[in-house]
């Protein structure tokens, strides 16, 4: 990991979680203060129906909380939908965009998820942007094209120095139990810092990207030390708490 940037570990619920879970969210504040609390930034972006009590409960064990997805407009006719303002209302922090998952089930393209990153922004939340090549696109050799590409287009231009975390999540480590190798990871993460760097300059060099996909605690270590992974966002094994929490301290 690189040495200056305040790594950052985030647990994305996605559509799991009622009111019994935040039991684990207490269990795991529990567990943080016995160990004299997290070594980095660590987020819970639960659903949005948990996301205030969720706060409440996790805000004492320094904790912060984020939302899943959000609309590009801060209000209006979109049923079903929640804007950046509305989740930073209920006191999120931060708002995963362009999730894979968003984007294959919901159709969610990358000038999209730019639009989502700049609405964030506009309320006051860091958007963690995703971007990650499906198999097919590793198996020809593309991986690195396709998610610098993705980067270049989903990252908004006029971004100066503001906040911003990037995850790189491959789809096809995502709930599968397969992740990368250690080499292939990093060469992955060396190829968005330099993106970074070349786009932004120097604030390129500061921003947050986490590795995404089957992240647990007996991989966790070995994935956070490669250069350039900043932390992870962690899907399933972010629900029990004790996972989460092995996660949390391998940082
Ligand atoms: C995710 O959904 O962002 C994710 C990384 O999931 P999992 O850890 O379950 O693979």
């Amino acid at each position: 990991m690189t040495a200056e940037i305040t790594p950052l570990i985030a647990g994305n619920w996605k559509m799991n979680g009622t009111t019994a879970s935040l039991g684990e969210v207490q269990k795991l504040a529990a567990l943080l203060a016995n160990g004299g609390g997290p070594r980095g930034t660590v987020v819970i972006c639960p659903p949005a129906t948990l996301l205030e009590r969720l706060n409440e409960l996790a805000a004492p064990a320094g904790i912060v909380t984020g939302g899943q997805d959000c609309h590009p407009a801060a209000s209006g006719a979109h049923t079903g939908d929640i804007s950046a303002q509305m989740l930073a209302d209920a006191g999120a922090q931060f708002v995963i965009v362009g999730h894979s998952e968003r984007r294959t089930n919901h159709g969610e393209t990358d000038v999209l998820v730019q639009q989502k990153a700049l609405a964030a922004h506009a309320s006051g939340l860091v958007p963690i942007i995703c971007v990650g090549e499906i198999e097919a696109e590793r198996d020809a050799g593309n991986a690195v094209a396709v998610v610098i590409g993705q980067l270049e287009r989903s990252v908004p231009d006029d971004w100066s120095g503001h906040d911003i975390v990037i995850a790189y999540e491959p789809v096809w480590a995502i709930g599968t139990g397969r992740t990368p190798t250690s080499s292939d990871i990093a060469e992955m993460h060396n190829a968005i810092r330099d993106q970074l760097k070349s786009r932004f300059g120097e604030p390129g060099a500061a921003v947050r990207i986490l590795y995404g996909g089957s992240m647990k605690p007996s991989n966790a270590s070995e994935i956070l030390r490669i250069a350039n992974v900043n932390g992870g966002l962690v899907g399933g094994a972010s629900l029990l708490a004790n996972d989460f929490h092995a996660i949390i301290s391998a940082l």
